[in-house]
């Protein structure tokens, strides 16, 4: 096993536990693509809170354990963490959660609406879509997160279940992953003065030119 690359999955793991995006009992699972390889880094433990180091294990793109033991019920969705990576080059990481308002949407087989900036401004400005059901990691539910994903979009509602989280790099993918989590926690306490309002889909371009224009310019010191 890559020791960097360990370093990365537990390092992960460790924000998701600490980021608020998680269900109580802290389950969830971590991945990270090996640069150039056909593999990632699984981690195999069953709680995302100080997952030990040596649960963590490799995993072909085909679903096939190369390093490692793995216990049944995290291996049952190793196939979902291998298909993102096979039907998006760019995604380097992948997570997965029972981040909890989410999963309130998820069970409740809602989308998530565009309804705060930050989904325009990284890469949901249509929202988060939402995958059928079909018991977890199967042929079935990924069959499902297939049709709902288009590419470049980095997250799906998984239905009755929690929520998928894709992206380019593991900081990227635990960003998104509470960004997905504050729209919704958002979204089900508007339902008490109305209900959530979408952002114009005119102005959800405008948010990310806006966001891209100041990041372009860089840290401002006065
Ligand atoms: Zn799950």
């Amino acid at each position: 096993m890559d020791r960097d690359l360990v370093d990365q999955v537990i390092e992960t793991a460790n924000r998701v536990a600490g980021s608020g995006a998680i269900g109580p009992n802290m389950h969830g699972n971590v991945s990270v693509r090996v640069p150039g390889e056909d593999e990632f880094y699984f981690t195999g433990g069953p709680s995302m809170r100080d997952h030990p180091r040596d649960l963590v294990v490799r995993v072909g793109l085909d679903g096939t354990l190369r390093e490692g033991t793995l216990a049944p019920v995290q291996g049952a969705v190793v196939d979902m963490h291998a298909s993102r990576y096979l039907d998006e080059r760019a995604v380097g990481c992948v997570l997965h959660t029972h981040s909890p308002f989410a999963t309130a949407y998820a069970v409740a087989q809602r989308p998530i609406g565009c309804w705060i900036e930050a989904l325009a401004m990284f890469g949901l400005p249509s929202g988060v879509p939402l995958a059928g059901y079909g018991p977890r990691g199967s042929a079935e539910a990924i069959a499902h997160i297939r049709a709902a994903v288009v590419p470049g979009v980095p997250a799906v509602l998984l239905a009755n279940h929690g929520v998928l989280v894709f992206h380019r790099t593991t900081d990227l993918a635990v960003l998104v992953g509470g960004v997905v989590e504050e729209a919704a926690a958002a979204a089900y306490r508007a339902q008490a003065l109305g209900g959530p309002v979408e952002i114009p889909e005119t102005q959800r371009a405008a948010a990310l030119q806006r966001a891209m224009s100041f990041a372009a310019e860089g840290d401002r010191t006065a």
